[in-house]
Formats: C-alpha cells, sequence, structure tokens
C-alpha cells in the first residue's frame, strides 16, 4: 500500500486512522454479518450510528439546545436553493459575494426573491474579505448570506459581518471543524462533508430551530423544507447512511485529537509553515491578502503558466497531489484540511524549496 499527501480542495483527505477502521468492519460490522452499506436505515445498528454521530458532532461544536442537526443529501448546493425557499419570508434576503460559492447561492436567491448583493470582492479576483463592519443591510432582509471560507480563492471572515441584527447565515463548507465557533451567532450554518469532514454526498445543516417552520415558499418540494428532515430526524427518506457512519468516525477522530481549540492550534502551524515559506520566496507567491488568509486553503502562483504547470507535473511525481489551482484561477492550491498531517505540509514547502533552487 502506497499513500500520497493529497491536497485536493475535495472530495478531500480523510483520516488513515478512520479509513483503517472502515476496512476492517467493512464485511462485518460489529458482529452483525453486514457492512454499514448493506443495512437498513431503520435498524437499531444504524440509530445508534447516527444518534452518537449527532451528540458527538453536538459536542464538538458545542451547539446549542434550541439548534437542529441535519444530515441532508443534494450537497452545500442544494442549500442555495433550500436556504431563501424556507427562510425569505419578506421575500428579501442579502448576500456578500466574496467568491464563485457565495455568487452561485446569490444567483440562486434571486429565483426565489430579491437578494441584493451588498458587498463583493470580486474587483480584485476575491483575494480579499470586504469591510464588513458597517453595510447597507436592507430594512426587511430575512438574513445576510456569506461564505465564510472561500475554497477557491484562500480567504476567510476571521471577523463575522456586523448584520445590524438579523439573522446570519453561513457556508463553512471548507473550515467546517477547522477550529471552534459560536454556533449561537448563526441562524443557520452548513457545509458540504466532503472538504473537510468525510465522503461526498451530504451536507450538514445546523439551523436555529424557531427558522424551521411550515410557513416556505409556496411550492416548495416535501423534500426541500427544512422542517420535512428535522421532524424525521434526518430519516424521512433513505439517507446517506455510509457517509454518516464515516463522519461518525470523523467525529470520534476530533475529540481523540482534543477537539476543535486543538484542531486550530494544529491547523494555524501548519498554515504558518506554508505561508512563512511563501512570504520570503522570490518564486512563489501567495495571491491573497494576508488578513484574510484562510487555513485551509492557499492558492500560489509562480506567475508563469508554465512553470506552473512544470511545478503540479513535478510535484506529483514526488508524491504531492492535486496541488493544480481551480480551473477558473490557474496556478496552484494546497488544501491543508484537519486530515492533513504537518509532515505532509513539510513534504510540500521542502519541495518548493528544492524547485525553486532548481528553477531560478
Ligand atoms: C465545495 C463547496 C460547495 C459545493 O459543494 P457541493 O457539495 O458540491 O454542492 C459550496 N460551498 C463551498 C464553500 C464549497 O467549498
Amino acid at each position: 500500500m502506497s499513500r500520497v499527501y493529497n491536497f485536493s480542495a475535495g472530495p478531500a483527505v480523510l483520516p488513515e486512522e478512520v479509513l483503517k477502521e472502515a476496512a476492517e468492519e467493512m464485511m462485518d460490522y460489529r458482529g452483525c454479518g453486514m457492512s454499514v452499506m448493506e443495512m437498513s436505515h431503520r435498524s437499531k445498528m444504524f440509530d445508534t450510528i447516527i444518534k452518537e454521530a449527532e451528540a458527538d458532532l453536538r459536542d464538538l461544536l458545542n451547539i446549542p439546545d434550541n439548534y437542529k442537526v441535519l444530515f441532508l443529501q443534494g450537497g452545500a448546493s442544494q442549500q442555495f436553493a433550500m436556504i431563501p425557499m424556507n427562510l425569505m419570508k419578506n421575500g428579501v434576503a442579502d448576500y456578500i459575494v466574496t467568491g464563485q460559492w457565495a455568487k452561485k447561492a446569490y444567483q440562486e436567491a434571486c429565483k426565489y426573491g430579491k437578494a441584493n448583493k451588498i458587498a463583493s470582492s470580486e474587483d480584485k479576483t476575491f483575494s480579499y474579505i470586504p469591510d464588513c463592519s458597517d453595510l447597507p443591510i436592507s430594512e426587511d432582509a430575512d438574513y445576510v448570506y456569506i461564505c465564510e471560507n472561500n475554497t477557491i480563492y484562500g480567504t476567510k471572515y476571521h471577523t463575522l459581518p456586523n448584520t445590524k441584527g438579523k439573522d446570519l447565515v453561513s457556508d463553512v463548507s471548507s473550515c467546517f471543524l477547522s477550529e471552534p465557533i459560536d454556533v449561537s451567532k448563526y441562524a443557520i450554518v452548513y457545509g458540504g462533508v466532503q472538504k473537510n469532514i468525510g465522503p461526498a454526498g451530504m451536507v450538514i445543516s445546523i439551523i436555529r430551530e424557531d427558522l424551521i417552520t411550515d410557513d416556505v415558499m409556496e411550492g416548495t418540494p416535501t423534500m426541500l423544507k427544512f422542517k420535512t428532515h428535522a421532524d424525521a430526524e434526518s430519516l424521512y427518506n433513505t439517507p446517506n447512511c455510509y457517509c454518516i457512519y464515516i463522519c461518525g468516525k470523523v467525529f470520534k477522530w476530533l475529540k481523540k485529537m482534543g477537539g476543535l481549540e486543538a484542531m486550530k492550534a494544529l491547523n494555524e502551524k501548519k498554515a504558518k509553515i506554508l505561508y512563512d515559506f511563501l512570504d520570503q520566496s522570490e518564486l512563489f507567491k501567495g495571491t491573497v491578502v494576508k488578513e484574510d488568509r484562510s487555513l485551509m486553503n492557499v492558492p500560489f502562483v509562480t506567475g508563469d503558466k508554465e512553470l506552473d504547470a512544470k511545478f503540479v507535473k513535478e510535484a506529483t511525481e514526488a508524491g504531492l497531489e492535486n496541488l493544480k489551482g481551480h480551473r477558473t484561477v490557474g496556478g496552484m492550491r494546497a488544501s491543508i484540511y484537519n486530515a492533513m498531517p504537518i509532515e505532509g505540509v513539510e513534504k510540500l514547502v521542502a519541495f518548493m524549496k528544492k524547485f525553486e533552487e532548481e528553477n531560478k
């Protein structure tokens, strides 16, 4: 067996311990004679799996009792529609557009009501987070929407926007569980799990209870109502059972690692190794303003497309995979999620140093 260091933005690296455990349990999950993929989602075995997963997630994030945790399908992208359909009571919402995911969410919301783009960083290819301390929040806005960590551009909100009392909805797909957050500051905090938690195919949405009602946009499909899933404890229909199982294992792994404070310290340490190198390199440059840098996604360039391509190719040959930047921005991007060991980042920086020497 040979494993590479996988810097993919998602689906992304998972903790080896979790993969090993899942492999051991594949043929016979804890004496029940079948794998988790084969069991009824209504079975006692699975009930324990989903309940424990939720309990561990609640522990990790310190989720208040008045918030529901939903395990839903359709990925983060489906939330782009579900959120306006369920929350736009006045038909108005404010969006801060800091990258492609926020832009997609904004465009989707435009289909269902009056979505206002109240700030954007598109003028400088989303390389910074706009000042959100005093934005023109709409009087009748049902919520203010952000994408907290911009996976493609590598920026992150280090302070949440001043929403002037309006509910805040945040997409945390690519920084989910990378550090502690105060859930009570959000109306909804949600993320696709394939970035920093588990396999693809699921989104976890943490929603304040008073927002889960039957008062949704006319014509909203049953499957797109938060209340449908909340009432059925994420078992209205067959959920992504295997994904829930793996996420549950990752939650236990995170608790064993010391929880989210410990993960934050480790993530800061890992990111610092890479940013410190970028800041002194004569060949490689980070593409984001320093104050808004993400701990999870680190884009960088040489300034020369051919050299970028050479770097990606040689890195792959050295066992450092998926460093190519997003197709819309080019260059490189290293995603260094929770499960990326510090050795992976050290090896990447050593490789970058060597490449710089050889390509002066
Ligand atoms: C990847 C990503 C999405 C889209 O996730 P899907 O699960 O593919 O729909 C949305 N938002 C952010 C921040 C992402 O990184």
